[in-house]
């Protein structure tokens, strides 16, 4: 099996794995694996065998049972980088692991492939900026490309920069102050140990999320290229 190049992303909500993540998959040619976005896909599937668990686990904000995440994840990376070794340079993992379970799920999983994690970039944002990216975000409809009130408006008001559409829609679990309070709380206590395995390992990259987008992806690229080789 071909070694790929897989990095993963850490960050509080709201901190900017997204954008970043979108960034970096162009400029590397990554796969962009959004746990997020996996598990998302299945909320509106009416026949879905885990639709109703997931919509349960994400209204709350906390993390989705492991047997489903895990399971969920492994056929996307599966079908999307395993199937055809030649489309992608590697994996972005953008909030995947989550905690230490789904850690050693994921070294497994990739050590059964001849793989391992490379880099881990850590996005650093105070608790209380996040708060204000949270409220001010939203998305395109159809191509999903993501704005903010503030510091990302669309560059002709309620059109879509990148598809035309007029069209967008606000995440349920940013509207609900409990749901955004509960996914915090999830960093804080589980997330955080997920970063203090990779530290230990030493391959962490931090990097300060607070500047403008541009230039923490200059930063995050920067450090991942000098691992790279
Ligand atoms: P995100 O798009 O990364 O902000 O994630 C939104 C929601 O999806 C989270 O609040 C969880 O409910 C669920 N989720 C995302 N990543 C994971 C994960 N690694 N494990 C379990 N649930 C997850």
């Amino acid at each position: 099996m071909k070694s790929f190049f897989n990095v993963v992303l850490i960050g509080a909500a709201g901190s900017g794995k997204g954008t970043q993540g979108e960034l970096l998959k162009k400029q590397m040619n990554l796969l962009q694996m959004s746990a997020g976005d996996v598990l998302r896909q299945h909320r509106k599937d009416p026949n879905g065998k885990y639709t109703k668990i997931i919509n349960e686990y994400i209204d709350k904000g906390q993390l989705v049972p492991s047997e489903i995440t895990h399971k969920l994840i492994a056929e996307f990376i599966e079908k999307n980088i395993f199937a055809d070794e030649n489309k992608y340079n590697g994996v972005i993992f953008d909030g995947f692991p989550r905690s230490i379970e789904q850690l050693e799920f994921l070294d497994k999983f990739l050590s059964k492939n001849g793989n391992k994690i490379d880099a881990v970039v850590y996005i650093d944002v105070p608790a209380e900026k996040l708060v204000d990216r949270l409220s001010g975000r939203y998305a395109c409809s159809k191509c999903g490309e993501l704005y903010h009130k503030k510091t990302k408006p669309t560059k002709v008001e309620g059109v879509c920069d990148k598809c035309g559409n007029t069209e967008f829609v606000v995440r349920d679990d940013d509207k609900d102050k409990n749901a955004i309070m509960e996914r915090f709380k999830i960093f804080e206590e589980t997330t955080k140990k997920v970063l203090e395995e990779y530290t230990n390992r030493n391959i962490v990259v931090k990097v300060d999320g607070t500047k403008a987008p541009s230039e923490v992806n200059e930063e995050i690229t920067k450090q991942l290229n000098k691992i790279k080789k």
